[in-house]
This record gives C-alpha cells, structure tokens and sequence, in this order.
C-alpha cells in the first residue's frame, strides 16, 4: 500500500460513519481514502438497533436484504422477577410494513456485522478499508488538507481536497479542529459484552432487576450467533473486571444462585455516558460525521443511525461539489445534520431516564421516519401553497405501474446516486441533464400511480428527501436550484 497516495476525499475512521460514506463516494466513482487506526475491523456487538430510516438508506446503498438475512426482530423483553416468575413484553413496536413506509420495525443487527456487510458492499466497488493507518496530524491551506499518517509502510502524507473525521467519540479530528464538544457526563457508566453464556433461553431478550440501577441487567440474544450482548450499568468509578470469571462474578452478584454460567466473553467494554454535540460540523475543508459530531447514551438504538444518516448526507454533496456545483452546498450538511443530532441527544438522554426507572418502551419516536430537512435552505416550495408532498420531507414509497402495466417501486427508482424529478401529467420540466432521471406521472406518462396534481413538479435528492415541489411555470425555478446543487 502507497502511504502517501493522494486522494480527493480522506476519510479518517472505518466504523459505521466512515464506511457508509465511503460505500457512497464509491458508487459515485469519487477517488478517496478510508484509514483506520485499528490493525483489523471493530469485533463488538454494541449499535446493534437499525432503525427502519436507515434501512431505507441501507436499501439504497444496496444491502437492506443482507442485513436482513443477518438479523432479525428484537425478541420480546422478559421480565424476570426476585421471586423466580417472569413476565414477556414487547416493548419495541414491530409493526406491518405499508406501502409507504416498506420498513416499520428496527432490525436487531450486530454492529460487527453491520460492518461486514458495508465493507462487503464497498470491496464490490473495488476499495477497502486501510487498516494499521492512523490520521497524526493535517493542515488545511484552504485549497488542500495535508494529512500526516503513519502506517504499516511507515509514516506518510496525503493530501486531499476534503477531509472527513469519521473518527469516534474521542474524534482526534475534531480536537485538532478545535472544535467545542459540549455537553454534559451523564455520570453513568456501562458495561457491555459480548458473551457466550449458558442458563438463558435465546427467545428472548432477558430483563433482570430492572428500576434498580445498582444490580440491573440485560442479556440480548444476538441473531445468528451464539452470543448475548450483557449490557448494565456500572458504579461510576473504580475497576472493572471484563474477564469471563469478573463477568461471571458480576452476575453472580446480581442474580445469585449460579443460574447463568458465563463460558466466553469474545468483547467487553465499561464506558461513560456523555451527552456531547460537536459546536461546528465543518471548518474549512474539514468535516465531522458520526459520534466524532454528538454522543449519546444507547438508550433508544440512535448512534449508529445518525451516523449512517450523516454519512448519506455528507456524500452527496461532497460528490457533487468536487463535479462542479457551488461549495457553499457544503455548508448546508451542519445546517441539515446538526439539528437532528440536537434533538437525537434530547431523545435517547430522556429514554435513559425512563430506562432508570424500568420503563423501556419505544415507539416511533425512535425510527427516524418523521425526520426531514423542512427549513433547511435546501428545501424549495411555495410558501402557503398545499401540497401532499413537502419540501424537506422523507419522500415515502409508492407503488406504481408503467405505461406497460408493470408494478414499480417508487424506491426502485429513487435508488442510486441520481436526483429524480417527478412531474405530473405534463413535462417536461427541465432540459435533460447528467444526474436527474425525470419521470412523467400520469396517463399520458412513462409512469401512472403517484397522487401529483397536473404540472407539479417534485424533485427528490440523491438521499430520499422531498428537496422541491414547484410546478410547470416554475421551471426557472427549478433549473436555477438544480445549478446550486450540482453546478452548471
Ligand atoms: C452499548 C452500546 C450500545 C449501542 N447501541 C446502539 C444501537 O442500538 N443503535 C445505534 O444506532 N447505536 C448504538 N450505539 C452507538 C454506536 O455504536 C455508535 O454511534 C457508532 O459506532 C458510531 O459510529 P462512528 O463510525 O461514528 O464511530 P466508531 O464506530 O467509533 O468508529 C470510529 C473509527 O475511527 C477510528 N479512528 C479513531 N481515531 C483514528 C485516527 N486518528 N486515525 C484513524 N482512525 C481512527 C477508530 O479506530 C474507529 O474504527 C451503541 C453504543 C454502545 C456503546
């Protein structure tokens, strides 16, 4: 491996953020760089929620059905009592798919596996992961960032047009961008392990002394394996012993009687509890994605999911910047991103409290399909005109027919690095051009089924969000927006 290879876009960290993105750039055909300090992938369970918006995504990308096939539906929590009885709940909804929303339920998917099917994905379009390669230190001259790594080849420099801290919590980026991470330490530490254990049955996620923080415990079966993620919390300080018999006396203190023998532990971790979002995404040509931006206890499966999101948004417009369109679109993935983060950091901290207290019910709250961009400056409709569709809004799927008779996927045409223009009963709206697949909806169109009103024009962005409804007359409008987000 060349360390000092330059690229267009480095990215630095290979976890669910830094992949995703480079799954991303890859099927776009952007030359980058994806380095991780690690001599060998993340072994642990621990972002094992994928939220049904981020199987959207993942459907997109192309690996929604092998994530599937490696997971499934989290089982019903038991609920085990001091007096030996138990009780089954299902707390987390699992609901039917619909037309609209083809993903209702969040998968319970191992965050190695996760990331085995990304680096899968990406090794289809040819790249890897750089392993052994840690980011030491980078200076952005405003037309460059030269990054300084040392590898299994020595040390390096690469220099890059973009550089991306896909870097974890701890983000090196982000301190070396000096960027403020506040928050607050929710003064709560986790344990969490992977562990092979016998006396659980794995039909079930089991629940041990819950409301009680000082000796709760749960034991997750993860699908396909024969492990159980043990996650409790732990005393704030002091040591913690993450072998298979510290781990066995730590149970055995919370559930005495010997009933659960541990006989591996395959990965262990205590961590502290944070509830950070970074102050700026982007400084110059450097950008954050991924708990490099916003940490935030489990509670509620959202970590992963906003980071994968992060990713999704990030990679479109660093593609399209680096094709020719305007680099104040860049600005737009803080505007678009921080938010959600804001929001995703009230969320899981207010679930956590709940958790405190037994209750861990989650509902659609959680599922990241009522999030949207509405206000963002990328999000162009006409004030105080109604539409079903709105700017800014997840587009949802549909099912519609061709001109021919065939069933079609709204989905499957979305699918894929391309903007789609929607135009009902007319058209059409926009000269061809490189990068917009445009479709006529109606009976005279390629395509019938979608509810538009004649002459409204909907353009959908590369990463499935409604980014403007205008109609037939507002075509200048509508060349003007597409020149801002893809240039020419
Ligand atoms: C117990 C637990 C349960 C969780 N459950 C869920 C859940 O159900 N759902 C969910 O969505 N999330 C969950 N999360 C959160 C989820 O694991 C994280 O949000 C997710 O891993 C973030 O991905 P990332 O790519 O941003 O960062 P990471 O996964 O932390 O990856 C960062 C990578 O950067 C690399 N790196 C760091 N510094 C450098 C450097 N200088 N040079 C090169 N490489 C570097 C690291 O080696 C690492 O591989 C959970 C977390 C925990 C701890």
């Amino acid at each position: 491996m060349d360390v000092s290879r330059d690229t267009d876009i480095l990215i630095c960290g290979a976890g669910a953020a830094g992949l995703t993105l480079a799954v991303d750039l890859a099927r776009r055909g952007v030359s980058f760089r994806l380095i991780d300090r690690l001599e060998e992938p993340f072994a642990g369970s621990r972002g094992k929620g994928i939220q049904p918006r981020t199987l959207e995504m993942f459907e997109d990308l192309g690996i929604v059905d092998r994530l599937a096939a490696a997971g499934g539906f989290y089982p019903p929590q038991r609920v085990h009592r001091d007096d030996g009885t138990h009780e089954d709940v299902q707390d987390i909804t699992i609901a039917a798919p619909t037309v609209e929303e083809p993903y209702r339920s969040p998968l319970l998917v191992p965050q190695y596996r996760t990331e085995a099917i990304l680096r899968e994905r990406l090794a289809e379009w040819g790249h890897c992961p750089e392993y052994g390669t840690r980011l030491a230190a980078f200076a952005d001259d405003g037309e460059r960032v030269t990054a300084h790594v040392v590898g299994e080849g020595g040390e390096g420099v690469i220099r890059c047009r973009y550089l991306v801290g896909a870097d974890g919590g701890r983000s090196f980026v982000r301190h070396a961008m000096q960027v403020g991470f506040p928050g607050k330490t929710l003064r709560m530490r986790a344990m969490v392990a992977d562990i092979v254990l016998d006396g659980l049955d794995r039909g079930a996620w089991h629940r041990f002394n819950e409301g009680d923080m000082q000796r709760q415990m749960g034991f997750c079966p993860l699908p396909h394996s024969d492990l159980f993620q043990l996650q409790a919390p732990l005393p704030f300080e002091g040591d913690v012993d993450l072998s298979a018999g510290g781990i066995q006396a730590f149970v055995d203190a919370r559930l005495p009687g010997g009933a659960i023998r541990v006989r591996e532990v395959r990965w262990a971790s205590a961590y502290a509890m944070n509830a950070r979002l970074a102050d700026r995404y982007r400084v110059g040509r450097v950008f954050l994605v991924g708990d490099a931006a916003h940490i935030h206890p489990p509670t509620g499966g959202q970590g992963l999911n906003t980071s994968v999101q992060d990713a999704c948004n990030l990679g479109w417009k660093l593609a399209s910047v680096l094709a020719g369109a305007p680099a104040a679109l860049l600005d737009t993935y803080e505007e678009e991103r921080r938010p959600i983060a804001a929001g995703m950091l009230g969320l899981a901290t207010g679930l956590l409290e709940k958790a405190r207290q037994g209750d861990m019910r989650r509902g659609r709250e959680v599922h990241q399909l009522d999030l949207g961009y509405r206000g963002s400056s990328l999000s162009l409709d006409v004030p105080g005109r109604r539409h079903r569709f709105v700017a800014g809004d997840r587009m949802p799927d549909a099912l519609l027919r061709g001109a021919g008779g065939q069933e079609r996927r709204l989905f499957d045409l979305l699918a894929g690095p391309h903007w789609t223009l929607l135009v009902g009963d007319g058209g059409p709206a926009v000269a061809p051009r490189a990068g917009v697949r445009q479709w006529r909806i109606g009976p005279a169109g390629a395509l019938r089924g979608l509810d538009l009103e004649a002459g409204e024009c909907l353009l959908v962005r590369p990463d499935g969000y409604v980014g403007a409804v205008l109609s037939l007359e507002e075509r200048g409008r509508l060349e003007g927006y597409l020149a801002g987000v893809m240039g020419g």
